[in-house]
Parts: structure tokens; sequence; C-alpha cells
């Protein structure tokens, strides 16, 4: 029996692709169902998938950058309109909160018109959240870094970007979201991993199927693969076989799903 799952409902980078969608994936956990990012068409994906709303217990979102936040208003007129219940936690970087509840007004998606309950929890770096069975911590990366140094300066903009630590209590799997360097996956790979869930558009391979060969990750599954790499794939899969050797590890494609055994 599987006691976590991950489902990878949109793999591609921020560039529009014609089979792919963007960052959403769902991960089965120990009676626990989170919905990590929400990149469109992320409604479309759950419901091919025949996944009803009430199943995700909560959303947790990495950054803002539409890639990963896009399909988030489609997803909530979707459990609106397809019943939802259950109170929806959206877990979420801070700034987000104010701009996404105005949004949802502004797009009619009231309060008093939804037959469940929407509550926006900011990301406390470091803090872990509790969460049935399963625990998720929300750690900083400097994704945002960049942005924050040409653009900052904008009141309640702090250009903050989240990887995940999620432990069952059977596993540890970590979910980097988009990172802005190697040294971002330290924190992440300072303990033994079931699952390393890693973005492949913002990091070195080489240098990065090197970092994951020195660490403990039993399984590596590689994400958000933009254009260009996956012009290159047989040939990045040529790489990561020979400095992986013992890690299974894969290249997402869209549906694909992984299943971790005790
Ligand atoms: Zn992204």
């Amino acid at each position: 029996m599987s006691l976590a799952q991950l489902t990878c409902l949109g793999t591609c980078d921020g560039l529009p692709d014609g089979e792919r969608g963007h960052s959403a994936y769902l991960y089965r956990l120990s009676g626990t169902v989170l919905l990590v990012d929400s990149g469109e068409p992320v409604a479309r994906q759950l419901r091919a998938r025949n996944i009803h709303p009430d199943e995700i217990d909560a959303v947790w979102l990495t950054h803002l950058h539409m890639d990963h936040i896009g399909g988030l208003f489609m997803l909530i007129q979707g459990f609106w309109l397809d019943g939802r219940k259950k109170p929806l936690p959206i877990h979420l970087p801070e700034e987000g909160v104010l701009v996404i509840q105005a949004m949802l007004r502004a797009s009619y998606l009231f309060d008093q018109l939804l037959p469940f309950k929407i509550s926006f929890i900011p990301h406390s770096a470091g803090q872990p959240v509790q969460i049935g069975l399963t625990k998720i911590t929300p750690l900083l990366n400097s994704h945002l870094d960049q942005l924050r140094q040409s653009f900052g300066g904008q009141p309640g903009q702090r250009f903050e970007s989240f990887s995940f630590r999620i432990e069952t209590g059977t596993h540890t799997i970590a979910h980097t979201g988009d990172v802005g360097s190697l040294q971002d996956l330290d924190p992440l790979l300072d303990r033994d991993l079931d699952l390393l869930t890693c973005e492949l558009s913002h990091l070195a391979p080489a240098a990065l199927f090197e970092k994951i060969s020195r660490a403990n990750v039993r399984r590596a599954v590689f994400v958000h693969i933009g254009r260009a790499l996956r012009k290159n794939l047989d040939e990045l899969r040529h790489q990561a076989g020979a400095a992986l050797n013992s890690v299974p590890h894969d290249f997402a494609a869209d549906g694909d799903e992984y299943h971790l055994t005790p």
C-alpha cells in the first residue's frame, strides 16, 4: 500500500506550453491531501481525474508568480460550482493575502456566496504547520531576491518565495518550489529524504545532480522543466543517470504519479 503519493498536475515552467500545465502538485499523505501551487489549468486537471473539491484539505502556495497561482481563481470558482463544503485553508506568502481577497471579490466570489469558508494563513518561515498527521514547514528561499533588488520598496511587497518540507510520520518529502540558487537546497537536504520534488529551471543540472548524489535522497522527481531543457531531455537523462547512479529519479510529465511505500 502506498502511504504517500504525488500526482503531478502541471510540470512546465513559466513559459506557456502546448502540452503541459503550470505548477500544480497533489500530495496524498497519510489521510491528508495537499495541493501545492495552483498554476493553470489546475481546475481542469483535477476535474479530469475525478478529484472532488472536498478531497483537498489545504492549498499551499510557494510564491506569487503566475505560473504558480494563475489557476487559483478558477479553482475556487470550480469548488463553488462543484459544491465544496469543507473549509479551505490557503497557506501562502503574506503579501498575497489582501490582493487575492480583493481579486476574489472583484470576480464576484464573495465570502457570503461560497458554501465553504476560505482562510488565508501566511507562511511563517521555519514554523511547521500540522494538518492531520502531516507536518509542513515553509522555508524561505532566494528565488525572488534579484527581483527584490530591482523592484523592491513597494509597500506590502516582500518578495517571499518558499520551499516546503513535508513530514508525514512515515515519510519526509522536500518540495523545492522555485529556488534562486543551489544553496537554497541546503536546509532541505540536511536530513534523509524519501522524495525530493525539485525544480529544474533555475539550477545548473550538472551541479544539481552532483549535490543530490552527495545527499541522502531515496528518490528524486524533477519538475518545472522548460522548453529548452526538454529539447535535450535524452542528454539530461544520460547526465542524471551517470551522476545519480543509484538514486531513482525521473523527469516528470503532467499526470505522472509517484508512490512511496514504507
Ligand atoms: Zn515558476
